[in-house]
């Protein structure tokens, strides 16, 4: 997969991909993550990405025609993306797409906004079998909204809450994206035991030692019973589940 970010903070957003799984997900090639500053894309001498909103009101929002810039340059260094395509049927990439897009989904644009369809485990399953996907980070009071009409397929929301940008929002998508990618955990099995995998939260985990200030594992998981242990895991994770969030079960 690659995932290519549109930000205006780049140096906030790199150093996450530089460890731990989604690094180890990089090095054996699983995944592709190119950060993209948005300054770099602007028109504006200043490098001025933003403008006062129409009508008034507090603030500042990210201006259509970087972020335009950004898609297309982006889109069209990637065979295969209707930007490419378009550019090998026009001779030049510009206007809207949307009609394009539907028919060739190699690549989709994604917008990070409190505004979108709220993520889950089943919204990432169904996003982590793309090829190419195009993240636009907002920032302060949010993108022109013509960029949401013309030029994204999907808006989406890590929750019910407002953050300061979508470079939190895009580094969650990527990372959840990431682990469902076969191959990137160290055991693909980890991701049909663990919490809303199969609608259910995961049952507890427990690891040495033992006993600890007096407070022992269950026994069952000493055991070396793994049929009782199955069981144990499965029960659990109904009780955990129907007591924690009901409304998964339903
Ligand atoms: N004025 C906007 C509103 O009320 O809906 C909020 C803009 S927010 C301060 C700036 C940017 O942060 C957004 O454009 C978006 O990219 C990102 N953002 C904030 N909250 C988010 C969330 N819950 N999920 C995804 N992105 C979010």
């Amino acid at each position: 997969m690659l995932i290519d970010i549109i930000t205006i903070f780049p140096e906030v957003v790199r150093p996450y991909f530089s460890e731990s799984i989604l690094k180890r997900a990089r090095d054996k090639g699983k995944l592709q993550v190119r950060v993209h500053n948005l300054r770099d894309y602007t028109l504006d001498k200043h490098k001025k990405v933003d403008d006062r909103p129409f009508g008034g009101g507090p603030g500042m929002v990210l201006s259509p025609e970087p972020i335009f810039r950004a898609v297309e340059k982006i889109g069209l260094r990637v065979k295969g993306s209707p930007f490419a395509i378009q550019q090998q049927n026009n001779g030049k990439a510009s206007g809207d797409r949307k009609g394009l897009r539907q028919k060739k989904r190699k690549t989709k644009i994604i917008l990070l906004s409190p505004k979108g369809k709220k993520l889950d485990q089943k919204m990432a399953l169904g996003l982590s079998s793309q090829e190419h996907l195009i993240l636009i980070c907002g920032h302060y009071e949010g993108v022109d909204e013509r960029v949401r009409k013309y030029l994204v397929d999907e808006e989406v929301s890590i929750g019910d809450y407002v953050l300061t940008g979508g470079e939190l929002a895009a580094m969650v998508l990527s990372d959840c994206l990431a682990r469902l990618i076969p191959g990137v955990l160290g055991h693909d099995e980890s991701n049909k035991s663990e919490s809303f995998c199969a609608g259910l939260l995961e049952y507890p985990q427990y690891t040495r030692p033992a006993s600890f200030r007096g407070k022992n594992v269950p026994k069952i998981l000493l055991s070396g019973n793994h049929q009782e242990i199955l069981t144990w895991r499965k029960e659990e994770a109904v009780k955990i589940t129907k007591k924690r969030r009901p409304d998964l079960l339903k």
